[in-house]
């Protein structure tokens, strides 16, 4: 019977496993990750599982039991480390070998940690990261009431974290090195009204600043404060603890020790096939042509998670269908739902819409006239149409477009 491996039990891993099964996949899946638990959403984990509010069995995409019934060889726990393409054996840990018809890497991505000298000696424990429930578990202990919370990385995580932190009674700072915030995926517009959205309920930031150092506790042990330039101004901030949120590695070690080529991310066609050809990669670790944007794209989404497995078990059950979805993302802070679609890289002019002190707002960012990006804040309802504008590519009337009474329905041609 042939047999597929899936390395990686995340939303990539676990959608496909149970795609393959809804489409009538009749061969053996086997589905490995070296996590305890079954793929799981983590979303959650920087908002309602951090503050409490989601519990565990909640944040799993399917039962255990599922797995099961839809005959799927779940094991978690198992950590694979090589590939052998000549046999096509993969090897675990325990230095068993497993034989694979096709194998699928949905390996994620970890958090980049800290680098700064001495540090990687010293493994602080109050220096947390947010990529899994054991990194929220390991935290959790210390979101209490008057505790210091310094955040390293003005990105959603660390902004979703903020948002949980101020409202559980925390002390929080945040830092940033650009100038302001999201300013890889947002206009200056959307920076400072999420920048506002913050300070009111109480988060200090500081902008264009960069780590120094870490004060470590005599045993090394614990974060003390963080030693900072602001604009090149010295400051220390102290705390009682620190996360990190400055972004991503893909884990594409396996494939590239398989020698499969590597940029930012396993390199895959359209029908998320590496040039190997019993080897497919799909969503954080994997790199992709976008019908969007025209080049190659690494998207660490859960949209894109979910579609990326759709086309991997399309290619698995012998079909070819390849992706035109357009990049979409969210995010939630104090109960304001920001929703973005498309990305603005490159953009030459930014239409707004509604208000900021409304808490509902939105960017619609254009090229040559035509809507390429929008991020939606408070306004779900039109958070559709918005991505309808993006991805029909049609010409707006600026004005119509930056006045909220407009439907935004009726802009699109
Ligand atoms: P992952 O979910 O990371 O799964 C990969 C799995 O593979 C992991 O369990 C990993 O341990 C395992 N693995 C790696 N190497 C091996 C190996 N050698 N052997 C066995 N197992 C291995 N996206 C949104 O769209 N909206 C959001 O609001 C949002 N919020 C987020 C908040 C947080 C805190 C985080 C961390 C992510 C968030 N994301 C969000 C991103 C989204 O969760 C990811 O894009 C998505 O999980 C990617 O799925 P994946 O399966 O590719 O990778």
């Amino acid at each position: 019977q042939e047999r597929i491996i899936i390395v990686g039990a995340g939303q990539a891993g676990g959608e496909l496993a149970a795609g393959l099964r809804k489409q009538g996949y009749p061969g053996r899946v086997v589905l490995l990750g070296d996590e305890a638990h079954p793929p799981y959403q983590r979303p959650p984990l920087s908002k309602g599982f951090l503050q409490g509010k989601v519990a565990l069995a909640d944040l799993y995409l399917k039962p255990l039991a599922t797995y099961e019934r839809f005959d799927i060889e779940f094991k978690p726990g198992t950590r694979v480390e090589a590939i052998d393409r000549s046999t096509r054996e993969i090897s675990l840990r325990d230095g068993s070998r497993l034989g694979y018809d096709k194998l699928v890497l949905a390996t994620g991505g970890r958090a980049r940690p800290l680098s700064l000298p001495g540090l990687d000696t010293a493994r602080p424990e109050n220096l947390f990261a947010m990529r899994s429930i054991l990194d929220v578990e390991a935290m959790r202990g210390r979101f209490v009431p008057g505790n210091r919370l310094v955040i390293i990385g003005g990105g959603y995580v660390g902004l979703e974290v903020a948002a949980v932190a101020v409202q559980l009674g925390l002390r929080v700072t945040l830092l940033e090195a650009a100038p302001r915030l999201l300013s890889r995926v947002t206009g200056p517009e959307v920076s400072s009204f999420i920048e506002q959205l913050h300070r009111e309920r109480g988060v200090e930031f500081r902008l264009s600043c960069e780590v120094r150092g870490l004060e470590l506790d005599e045993a090394r042990r614990q974060v003390r404060g963080v030693d900072v330039a602001c604009h090149g101004v010295p400051e220390r901030l102290e705390a009682d603890l620190v996360l990190v949120g400055i972004g991503l590695i893909p884990n594409t070690e396996l494939a590239s020790a398989a020698g499969l080529a590597v940029d930012n991310g396993i390199l895959v066609d359209e029908y998320a096939c590496t040039a190997d050809p019993a080897i497919l990669a799909i969503g954080d670790c994997a790199n992709q042509p976008s019908a969007y944007t025209g080049g190659r794209i690494r998207l660490e989404s859960v949209p894109n998670a979910i579609e990326h497995a759709r086309v991997a078990a399309a290619t698995l059950m012998g079909k070819r269908e390849p992706s035109t979805a357009i990049p979409w993302f969210w995010s939630d802070q104090y109960g304001l739902k920001l929703q973005m679609v498309g990305l603005s890289t490159g953009y030459e002019q930014c239409v707004t819409r509604g208000s900021a002190e409304r808490k509902e707002f939105s960017a619609f960012y254009l090229k040559g006239g035509r809507v390429i990006a929008a991020d939606v804040m408070g306004r779900p309802a039109e958070f559709m149409a918005a991505k309808k504008l993006v991805s029909s590519r049609a010409e707006v009337d600026v004005t119509r477009l930056g006045d909220a009474a407009v439907p935004l329905t009726s802009l699109a041609a």
